[in-house]
């Protein structure tokens, strides 16, 4: 454990076949308000005021169509060619970030209305000394296993120690970087999964119910309903 220097900088694996930002996407879950998820997601970042560099990992085919579509941001944010594979992706945009930044976040690009005030929340909770930290909420519905076949019950799981796992993920840059070197191809999961599998400690701190992740129809609504009272409300403000 140490404490923070240098700046934070944080990677979006945007990579993958289901969010294709060019014709082909599925339409229903590119916008809110008419603004692509991916933009909304970034605006969430950098809206917390204490990152330097968003490094993006787009389709390898489609690097040109994500940089336009993040144009507004000029420098601070880059986009890089992803891999094979999500672990992969977030691996080379690792790569991309100068060795300055010593705070790296790992952000869903489908958390879209993920509040920048969770954001710093992660940073100030890796710059006060927690190397891997994540976002969490309890889990609400009863939770309970099932065979192999998805028909019969086999347990009730006690959902007390259980938590949904959200992002931004942060992590001390040097953490980070052994916990992908020690990943494998098959690797699926999450980046704190990675901390864990090296035996060092991940921390956990509270999420937020707006920071969920859109991947579903009924998700798009709950968006666009949260989006428009976002903009309500500021519209009062002014
Ligand atoms: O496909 P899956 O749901 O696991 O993807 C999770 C996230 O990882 C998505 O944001 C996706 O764009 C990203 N990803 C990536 N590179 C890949 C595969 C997935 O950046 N090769």
């Amino acid at each position: 454990m140490s404490t923070s220097r240098g700046g934070t900088a944080a990677i979006v694996p945007a990579a993958g076949r289901g969010e294709r930002l060019g014709p082909g996407a599925p339409k229903a879950l590119r916008s809110i308000g008419s603004i692509p998820i991916l933009v909304h997601a970034v605006r969430s970042l950098i809206s917390s005021g204490r990152i330097g560099l968003v490094v993006v990992a787009a389709p390898p085919n489609g690097v040109d169509g994500v940089r336009d579509l993040l144009r507004e941001f000029g420098e601070t944010v880059h986009v890089v060619p992803g891999g094979d594979t999500r672990q992969r992706s977030v691996a080379l945009a690792l790569e991309a970030i100068p060795e300055v930044y010593e705070i790296i976040l790992v952000h869903d690009a489908a958390r879209a209305l993920t509040p920048p005030s969770l954001v710093t929340a992660v940073i100030d909770a890796v710059a006060g000394g927690s190397d891997a930290v994540i976002p969490v909420l309890p889990v609400a519905d009863t939770i309970k296993a099932v065979d192999s076949s998805g028909t019969n019950v086999t347990a009730t799981v006690d959902r007390s120690t259980l938590r949904a796992v959200q992002t931004p993920q942060g992590f001390r840059r040097s953490l980070l970087v052994k916990a992908h070197a020690a990943a494998t191809a098959t690797d699926t999961t999450d980046d704190a999964g990675l901390v864990e599998r090296l035996g060092l400690p991940v921390a956990v701190i509270p999420g937020h119910t707006e920071a969920f992740k859109v991947t579903t129809p009924f998700d798009l609504l709950l968006a666009e309903a949260v989006w428009l009272e976002r903009r309500k409300a500021a519209e009062n403000d002014d």
